[in-house]
C-alpha cells in the first residue's frame, strides 16, 4: 500500500481525496498481474475499461471547463504506481484530445469528447517528425488548403498509440507566417493516414511513425485558427507537463516500497537490509526525492486549476524534477535489489525501463531546464 498521507495537504478538496479512493480500489482490482501479452489488445481493452469506469471524464473538458490537473495528477501517479501501461491508456486520451478540449468548436467537441471520455476513440498527438523533435517551431509536413478541404503532406514519428487510433491530432504547417507562427493543427481520422513502421522502444507501447500521403479532410477538421497550431501544441503541452510529472512520481513511488519491502526481508549477515546504516541512507534519499516531487506537482497542478497564476515554471520544474528524481530512486532501488534488480519479471525491472522516456517526451529535461531559466531571467532585475 503506499503512502497515501499527501492526501492529507491543502492542494486537495474532499472530491480529490475520493476520486483518489476509487482509483486505488480500481486498481487493486484491474491491474493486478495484468501482463501485456498482446500490447494493442492490451492497450484498447485498457482504454475501454478506463472510459467504463469513469475515469477517462477526467481527461476531458466538460462543457467550457478545462480538466482538472489535480485530478489528472492523482489518476496519473495512481496508475503509474500499478500498471505502466494503463497509465499511458490513460494519459494518451487527455494528450490527444487536448487540443479539442481546450481550443475545439462545439461541433468538435460534440462529436469527439464523449467518445475519448467513454473509451471508444482513442487519441494520439501528432507533433514529433524525422527531423524536428524538441524543435516543434520547424515542422515540416504541410496542410495547403484546397477547395473546402486540407491536404496534408508529411511524416510523424514517435507517436504514441500509432496503429491503435481512431485520429490524430496532427500539427501541420500552413504558412501564415514563419516558424512557429506558420503552424495549425488538424483532427485527422486515423483511417486516411499510413503506419509506415511500428517502433519497438525499452518499455514498449504502441509507437508508430506515420506517412500523411496528400491526406484530405474537411475545411472545419482545424483545430483553432490557421497559424495558431504552435500556441495550442505548447498549451497542450503545458496542461499534461505536470502529469508526466505524477506518472514519474507514481514509478518512484512504487520502487520506494518495493525497496522498503525487499531490504526488510532480505538477510544479511545477522540480519537484515534494512538493518544495514547504507541501506538507510538510501532509503531516505528516496523517501526525500519522491516528497520533493509530489509538493512540486500538487503544486503546480494547484496553481493550474486555481488559476489567476502563470504555472509554466512550477509546472516545468515539476516535470523536470519528479521525472530525474524517479530514475534515480528506481537505480537506487534496483541497486538494492541486487541481482534479482535487473532480473525480468521483478517490479523494479520494469520500473527501470518505464522511467527512461518520461525524461525526453513532453519536453526534455534540458527543454524543461530552459523554460525554468528563461522564466528566472524575464523576472530578474539588471
Ligand atoms: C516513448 C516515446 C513516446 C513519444 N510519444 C510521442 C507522441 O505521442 N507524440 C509526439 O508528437 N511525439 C512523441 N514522442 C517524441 C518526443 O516528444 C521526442 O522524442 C522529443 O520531443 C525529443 O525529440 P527528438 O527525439 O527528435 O530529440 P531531439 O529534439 O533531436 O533532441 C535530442 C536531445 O537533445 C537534447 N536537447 C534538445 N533540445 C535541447 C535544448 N534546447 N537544449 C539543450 N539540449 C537539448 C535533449 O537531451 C534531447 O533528448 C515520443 C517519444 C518517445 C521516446
Amino acid at each position: 500500500m503506499p503512502d497515501r498521507s499527501f492526501l492529507a495537504w491543502p492542494f486537495f478538496t474532499p472530491a480529490h481525496r475520493e476520486l483518489a479512493d476509487a482509483l486505488e480500489t480500481w486498481c487493486a482490482d484491474n491491474c493486478a498481474d495484468r501482463y501485456a501479452e498482446e500490447l494493442d489488445t492490451e492497450c484498447r481493452a485498457l482504454v475501454r475499461e478506463l472510459g467504463a469506469a469513469g475515469f477517462l471524464k477526467l481527461c476531458v473538458a466538460d462543457g467550457d471547463s478545462r480538466p482538472d490537473v489535480r485530478s489528472l495528477a492523482l489518476a496519473r501517479e495512481t496508475l503509474a504506481y500499478n500498471s505502466a501501461l494503463a497509465d499511458f491508456a490513460f494519459a494518451m486520451q487527455g494528450l490527444g484530445s487536448g487540443a479539442i478540449s481546450l481550443f475545439g468548436t462545439v461541433e468538435q467537441k460534440r462529436e469527439w469528447l464523449p467518445r475519448v471520455a467513454s473509451g471508444q476513440a482513442i487519441a494520439a498527438f501528432a507533433m514529433t517528425e524525422p527531423e524536428c523533435g524538441s524543435d516543434a517551431a520547424n515542422i515540416q509536413t504541410s496542410a495547403m488548403r484546397d477547395g473546402n478541404e486540407w491536404v496534408i503532406v508529411g511524416e510523424k514519428t514517435y507517436i504514441s498509440n500509432g496503429g491503435i487510433a481512431d485520429f490524430y491530432l496532427t500539427f501541420a504547417r500552413t504558412g501564415e507566417g514563419e516558424g512557429s507562427r506558420g503552424l495549425s493543427a488538424f483532427i485527422v481520422p486515423a483511417e486516411l493516414v499510413t503506419v509506415e513502421e511500428r517502433i519497438d522502444v525499452i518499455a514498449p507501447h504502441p509507437l508508430a511513425r506515420l506517412k500523411y500521403d496528400n491526406v484530405r479532410i474537411p475545411a472545419d477538421a482545424i483545430v483553432g485558427e490557421a497559424g495558431e497550431g504552435f500556441r495550442i501544441g505548447m498549451e497542450t503541452l503545458n496542461l499534461f507537463r505536470v502529469t508526466v510529472g505524477a506518472a514519474a512520481l507514481g514509478f518512484a513511488r512504487r520502487a520506494l516500497d518495493e525497496a522498503l519491502s525487499y531490504a526488510k526481508n532480505r538477510r544479511l549477515g545477522s540480519g537484515t537490509l534494512a538493518d544495514n546504516a547504507v541501506t538507510q541512507e538510501k532509503l531516505a534519499d528516496m523517501a526525500l526525492a519522491v516528497d520533493a516531487s509530489a509538493l512540486l506537482i500538487y503544486r503546480a497542478a494547484w496553481q493550474q486549476d486555481e488559476g489567476g497564476v502563470d504555472n509554466r515554471r512550477a509546472a516545468a520544474m515539476a516535470k523536470l524534477h519528479a521525472t530525474e528524481s524517479a530514475q534515480a530512486v528506481i537505480d537506487s532501488a534496483v541497486q538494492m535489489h541486487g541481482g534479482a534488480g535487473v532480473t525480468r519479471g521483478v517490479k523494479v525491472e520494469s520500473l527501470y525501463r518505464d522511467i527512461r522516456a518520461l525524461r525526453i517526451y513532453e519536453g526534455a529535461s534540458e527543454v524543461q531546464r530552459q523554460i525554468i531559466a528563461r522564466d528566472l531571467l524575464k523576472g530578474a532585475s539588471t
